[in-house]
């Protein structure tokens, strides 16, 4: 028999209504028989909003460490001993030649991606450095330019849209909740003004969070619905990358029945809005990976990530050839 909340979220989506709080909360608590209509209401939904249609994008880390902040996560906090790679702004001619091999790896959009609390507060040269990328990104025009860097100011987003900016990336991380337990050096208040700011200024606002951090059930919930306000356009889910040095770099990794349920439950959600899976699904989710658009993604990210490698392109492409996808590049 179907489960009669998975039977009235089918009805009720499939008519334009949305998903109350606590029928998300009764969603995230799903199990066995129940987890697997949940998994498959989330594909109805795919298929309903994006078809058979997915995508790829792929980003630089274009200045790596030496960062002020102290998000527990992070490889490149200068607060933690990771011994990642640091070096300072790259040239406008290195980004346009990682965006290259985004191009080849079939991305349709590439991330420039800078360490530091934000382009805000970002010496001005660097700030040029990236507005010269973007300009020479947007005359290339083979991949979307977005970027994703930092807190942004009203000025600074003026500035990278009327250099052909399109997209803005900046990640919630987690609930407004449990956010002091993961980053004590930014509010949450600054991390939603500058998805507003790149909302408001006319971006493709990219954010998400990253799960398996000692977050419960409700915070995840909770991030659905602040991003679900912020009206943001497209939903990275990243399931944490323990990195040795760093306070998290013990904590296990979520189970993957309960991965495949946070991509259904953002999709019941967030049912418009492109739901990306990225960190962390080639370590958690292995030969399943698959199947995490069954559960409600439309995309993922290609080639490898900030301080992480990610699996070869060429397996990423196979994959989405075995599901008989269509590639939106
Ligand atoms: S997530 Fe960003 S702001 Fe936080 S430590 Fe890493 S580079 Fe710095």
């Amino acid at each position: 028999m179907q489960n009669s909340l998975v039977k009235e979220l089918d009805h009720r989506l499939a008519g334009g209504g949305t998903v109350a709080y606590d029928e998300a909360m009764a969603l995230m608590d799903f199990e066995g028989e129940d987890l697997i209509e949940l998994l498959d209401l989330a594909n109805r939904i795919r298929q309903r909003h994006k078809g058979n249609r997915v995508s790829f994008c792929s980003i630089v880390n274009a200045r790596s460490g030496n960062c002020s902040e102290d998000c527990t996560f992070c490889a490149q906090s200068a607060h933690f001993k990771t011994g990642v790679q640091t070096y300072p702004m790259m040239s406008p001619e290195q980004i346009l030649s990682a965006a290259a091999d985004a191009y080849h790896m079939k991305a349709q959009r590439f991330g420039i991606i800078i360490s530091g609390r934000g382009i805000k507060f970002s010496p001005k040269q660097d700030v040029e450095q990236i507005l010269a990328a973007i300009r020479a990104l947007k005359a290339d025009g083979r991949v979307i330019p977005d970027a994703s860097l930092g807190t942004l100011s009203w000025e600074t987003a003026r500035l990278l849209k009327e250099a052909g900016l399109e997209g803005y990336h900046h990640n919630l991380e987690t609930s407004a909740r449990y956010f002091p337990f993961i980053c004590t050096t930014h509010p949450y208040e600054e991390k939603i003004e500058t998805i507003r700011i790149a909302k408001a200024t006319g971006f493709y606002a990219c954010s998400g969070g990253i799960f398996g951090m000692g977050e419960n059930r409700q915070d995840r919930v909770d991030m659905a619905f602040t991003l679900q306000e912020l009206d943001v356009d497209s939903v990275p889910l990243n399931f944490l990358v323990p990195i040795p040095g760093t306070p998290l770099a013990d904590v296990e990794g979520l189970p993957r029945s309960e991965m495949f349920k946070v991509i259904a439950v953002y999709r019941c959600l967030l049912p418009e809005k492109d739901l990306r899976v990225c960190g962390g699904r080639e370590r958690h989710l292995g030969e399943d990976q698959d199947r995490m658009f069954e559960a409600g993604a439309n995309a993922t990210m290609i080639g490898n990530y900030l301080t992480t490698m990610g699996r070869p392109a060429a397996e990423d492409l196979l994959m989405i050839e075995r599901l008989g996808l269509e590639l939106v590049s």
